[in-house]
């Protein structure tokens, strides 16, 4: 499945005004304080790339990514109850359905079709789970298919260790492109393209309505005993953070632990664990030596969450033309 692809993306340079540090009278470290921050909320604000920072975590960056897993330490104060704990229960599912099923199997993978008002709310609940927009995730997940395990892999834990294929590769100024060229397919789409530059609108006001719903139930209903704060950190900051490293260990596990039942050129692996906490992404090494299908768990006794519920909605009529496992695919499985 991988073809070896030894050069990497041509960095794209363009030459931001607040870089020169003459925009507004700014200095040169207060101008890269400012772009810094403005890529928090405009993933187009690139700027000037210092080649040999490309692939170093940009710390700047990555400060909302630290803050949001020390927002978890609010459940000390805050405390918990049984709705916030369903809510944030929830929110992983649908949103981990979103991921599993949209944004890799249909804006990846493209193996199945949907109407463009279903592809634009799955991306919106894609984008709302901070993994940055479709087409940013498509792009690097593409790519991954093309060159896994090799050095240009972005995230191959042979290569580069367990951290960086887990936390590290999408902190870095290259990696936090989109490459157009990738998603071509996706690109012509100008409601993706937003979506994809300003992706982080999403799970801003994910966290708001989670306060506001807080604050709600705690007047409307007492007896529930929760609060603004309290929908806040379970509902929006431990969801995430848990939905993100389940939707990592992927990257990081899935290409070291578990049985190969093909033979194919990378180190993926099938791994039941990994296939219940992501809704049958664990079935990773079926997938590498066949992404086309719409299903990954390509047995019957293979858990595949998402496949069912891409089953229901087929049947709901909300997606057409699921890929199933060709019958050749079968035939080279070594058990
Ligand atoms: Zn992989
Ligand atoms: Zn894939």
């Amino acid at each position: 499945m991988a073809t070896p692809e030894p050069i990497l993306i041509a960095p794209r340079r363009r030459v931001d005004p607040s870089t020169t540090g003459v925009a507004g009278g700014a200095g040169p470290s207060r101008s890269w304080l400012v772009r810094g921050v403005r890529r928090w909320f405009d993933t187009s604000a690139t700027g000037e790339i210092d080649a040999s920072r490309e692939d170093r975590i940009d710390w700047l960056r990555a400060t909302p990514f630290v803050a949001m897993h020390l927002a978890c330490l609010g459940v000390i104060w805050v405390g918990v109850s049984p709705v916030a704990l369903g809510v944030a229960a929830v929110l992983y599912g649908v949103r981990m359905f979103a991921l599993t099923g949209f944004y890799h199997r249909y804006f990846s993978h493209r193996t199945f079709q949907t109407s463009r008002a279903v592809q634009f709310l799955f991306a919106l609940i894609g984008a709302s789970c901070v993994q940055r927009g479709p087409l940013w995730w498509a792009a690097h997940h593409r790519r991954h298919h093309r060159v896994t395990d090799t050095p240009a892999d972005p995230h191959s834990p042979g290569i580069h260790g367990f951290l960086w294929s887990h936390v590290g590769w999408f902190l870095t100024p290259r990696n936090f492109r989109t490459d157009l060229a990738r998603v071509p397919d996706l690109a012509k789409y100008p409601e993706l393209r937003w979506l994809d530059r300003f992706d982080i609108a999403i799970p801003l006001l994910l966290a708001v309505g989670m306060y506001g719903l807080g604050v709600l139930l705690q007047h409307a209903a007492p007896q529930l005993g929760t609060s603004g704060g309290q929908m806040l950190v379970w509902g929006f900051f431990v969801s995430t953070i848990v939905l993100f490293h389940a939707t990592v260990t992927i990257n990081s596990l899935a290409h070291r632990y578990g049985r190969r039942r093909f033979e194919t050129k990378d180190n993926s692996r099938n791994n039941v664990w990994l296939a219940l906490l992501t809704f049958g992404e664990g079935w990773h090494n079926n997938h590498h030596f066949f992404p086309g299908s719409s299903r990954q768990g390509f047995r019957w006794w293979e858990v595949d969450l998402t496949w069912y519920g891409l089953k229901l909605m087929a049947a709901l009529g909300l997606v057409r033309g699921l890929k199933p496992v060709p019958a050749w695919v079968l035939t080279k499985a070594r058990s």
